[in-house]
């Protein structure tokens, strides 16, 4: 049994990016703890605290053991960062070794082996997902545990991006800054297969329903992946990705795919 703690930015990307994986961990035995650094809300509302409700449903799906708030506010998307909500600082603006203590403790408190963060560009570039790297890397130093980082693909990401656009789904201005999201292949340690837990996966994903009852082309890509039927959602979903940095592929835990076992 080991204890992982997944580290995020915001309510959504566990499901994302690593709610496979959290499922076949939980489902093996092992504790696995959801930890985001923002709360999801850019405004501060009446439906503050929402994003975190969902959160809370969609880790209980997942099998993770707990969900801890780092105290963050959401930064946004978009050339503006705007003014802190009252009485909270956006996580772009957090200091980062501040977020590295308080992330440490907990991996402390918990007797953590292992922490899942972002690749060195969070994915996609955004600036809370670039600081969960950075916040990442720190806090697995000071903690001494190790780390993997998750990540797409940057071929398939290539591949997928076209086919957006040809379904209209992705403006073409966006393409050129897609094609440069995730990781080269070559630099991919871990490719976890999570077939097995889609269902739980997409019913996580369900579970936000923020996101899901939203507008715009996010909205509509989330609302895509939820409705498709589950051999569909297998398909794009099936399969989570992570680089460990310095190149190592030991397995993540007991029991899990360690080296790269199928092709993409
Ligand atoms: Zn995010």
């Amino acid at each position: 049994m080991v204890t992982v703690v997944a580290f995020h930015a915001h309510p959504d990307d566990e499901v994302l990016l690593t709610g496979g994986t959290i499922a076949r961990l939980a489902a093996d035995g092992h504790r696995v703890i959801v930890v985001v650094a923002c709360d999801g809300d850019v405004w501060a509302g009446p439906d503050q605290g929402r994003r975190l409700a969902e959160l809370r449903a969609s880790a209980a799906i997942l099998g993770a053991g707990r969900v801890v708030h780092l105290g963050y506010a959401d930064s946004g998307y978009g050339p503006v960062l705007f003014e802190d909500p009252p009485g909270r600082t956006r996580f772009a603006r957090a200091d980062i070794g501040e977020a590295a203590g308080k992330l440490a403790a907990l991996l402390t408190e918990e007797h953590a082996d292992l922490l899942l963060s972002y690749d060195p560009q969070g994915g996609y570039g955004h600036r809370d997902h670039v600081r969960v790297h950075q916040v990442g890397a720190q806090a697995a130093g000071l903690a001494g545990v190790r780390v993997v980082e998750a990540t797409v693909p940057r071929e398939l990401v290539a591949r997928v991006a076209r086919l957006l656009l040809v379904l209209r789904l992705l403006p073409r201005h966006r393409l050129d800054e897609m094609l440069g999201y995730g990781m080269p292949q070559s630099l991919i340690t871990h490719r976890i297969d999570v077939r097995r837990h889609v269902a739980q996966k997409q019913a996580a994903l369900a579970a936000h329903q923020t996101p899901v009852s939203g507008n715009g082309r996010s909205a509509k890509l989330f609302r895509l992946l939820v409705r498709s039927p589950l051999p569909v959602f297998r398909a794009v979903c099936g399969t989570e990705w992570f680089a460990e940095p310095g190149g190592r592929t030991g397995k993540l835990a007991r029991g899990h795919a360690a080296v790269p076992d199928r092709q993409d």
